[in-house]
């Protein structure tokens, strides 16, 4: 840049020169300066004038030839331009390879803007949703209008994906895991997960069908145990230890089936459609006299504390009833006699909670997370004995998912555990 305006000074230098030295001579030192200074502004506009048609052209053709500070101008214009058109094409470039890429994904990829309007998506999602080119700019509402689908995008809160019939077509099963980008822009991967589903649905139904299946040969074998053992026949002490063992392990599998049933319905029905105010007192005092009855010799001291007597929440009393009682019932298998255990209810912050704490053996922190896993025990050996079914608190948090509620626990070793239930107030 400083060598074009120096030589463009070099050359106005020349040209004051020529036009002092021409208006000494003619005596018109004045008109050659004031003709000097006219020539040079015409040329600076000529100049200007084909930097503008140029620009205007659009086109890859070199600048025009020019001297000064107009030549460099010229120059270092063109080669911003070459520049600018170099990176446009490997943005370009980019862009197309992320679109390739995305187009061979099997799983639906939707752009959609801080309004939450269409602004890209991959053939995948044409395929699963039904778009057209068209449709960029409108609502992804419009397209996915299933009330769950809705809420799930207006709430914001996508730690969890949405599972949902596709609204194309009703034998498929999608998945939707929306992300948060840019500003405030939102990417939707939406996965076929139909084979999944129908998976889950076959293992579903062969639980409840086995476990249906196996409750009738399992009474009858109860039923005989029982005749046998009442009817005072003359057994060995062998015979008599192995028809006690027979009967505990009937009763126990009758447990564990019922147990399964309950799971299984839990998971296959629809849950919200009979939810009722369910007062919670009276509930709480039935489950506590359970309590003391299946203590019995044990003789728990077992309490209810009622903050709230009239409180109620809007669920299933059915469901709530095995929650509550699935707590209850480890808290008097798991603490030895003449334990502690005291039930609580209480309200704060627009929540309901509910816990049951007991003096008994308490368990290490680390077993908290796989609690509510289905067969998960804390220790095999101690539940055995216990006639534990390892699916009690899988209900409880089954019933609390469906009851918009979470489950809490603490425990420590030798000291004992507090279970807590904590349902928003609706
Ligand atoms: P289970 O039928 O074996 O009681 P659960 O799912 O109800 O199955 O409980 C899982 C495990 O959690 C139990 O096996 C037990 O080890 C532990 N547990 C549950 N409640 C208590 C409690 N109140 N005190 C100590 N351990 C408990």
């Amino acid at each position: 840049m400083l060598r074009g305006f120096s030589a463009e000074l070099r050359r106005l230098f020349i040209l004051a020169v020529v036009c002092v030295l021409v208006g000494l001579w003619f005596d018109r030192l004045s008109w050659t300066l004031l003709a000097g200074g006219a020539l040079y502004i015409a040329w600076m506009v000529w100049q200007i004038r084909r930097l503008n048609k140029w620009l205007l052209r659009q086109n890859d053709e070199p600048p025009p030839e020019s001297s000064g500070i107009w030549g460099e101008l010229f120059d270092n214009i063109y080669h911003l331009q070459r520049r600018q058109v170099q990176e446009k094409n490997s943005l370009r470039a980019v862009i197309s390879r992320v679109q390739e890429t995305s187009s061979a994904l099997r799983d639906g990829v939707i752009v959609l803007d801080w309004r939450g309007c269409l602004d890209w998506w991959n053939p995948s999602a044409q395929r699963l949703l039904g778009f057209h080119s068209s449709d960029q700019g409108k609502s992804v509402i419009n397209f996915i209008r299933h009330p769950r689908f809705v809420s799930y995008f207006e709430e914001g809160n996508y730690s969890e994906p949405l599972e949902l019939p596709s609204p194309r077509f009703s034998s498929k099963q999608l998945q939707f895991q929306i992300t948060r980008f840019g500003r405030n822009e939102r990417l939707i991967v939406v996965r076929d997960t139909t084979q999944l589903h129908k998976l889950e649905q076959m293992r579903q139904d062969f639980v409840a069908n086995v476990s249906h299946e196996l409750r009738t040969p399992l009474t009858v074998i109860t039923g005989y145990l029982e005749t046998l053992s009442d009817s005072g026949a003359e057994l060995s002490p062998s015979w008599q230890k192995a028809l006690r063992q027979m009967q505990q392990q009937s009763r126990r599998m009758s447990l564990l089936i019922n147990d399964l049933i309950t799971l299984s319905k839990l998971e296959t029905t629809e849950s919200g459609h009979n939810h009722k105010p369910v007062a919670l007192k009276p509930l709480l005092e039935s489950i506590r006299s359970e309590a003391q009855a299946l203590s019995g010799e044990k003789n728990h001291q077992i309490f209810l504390e009622c903050e709230t007597p009239d409180l109620e929440l809007a669920g299933n009393e059915k469901e709530l009833h095995s929650a509550f009682s699935n707590l209850v019932t480890n808290a008097v298998k798991y603490t030895p006699a003449e334990g502690r255990i005291v039930m609580r209810l209480w309200e704060a912050h627009q929540q309901i909670f509910f816990s049951v704490n007991d003096n008994g053996p308490g368990f290490d922190s680390k077993h908290i997370p796989h609690l509510t896993q289905r067969f998960y025990r804390v220790e095999q050996s101690r539940n055995s004995g216990t006639g534990g079914t390892g699916l009690g608190l899988a209900i409880v948090k089954h019933v609390l998912m469906r009851h918009d509620g979470e489950l809490q626990i603490s425990s420590e070793l030798g000291r004992g555990s507090t279970f807590t239930c904590i349902f928003s107030r609706s």
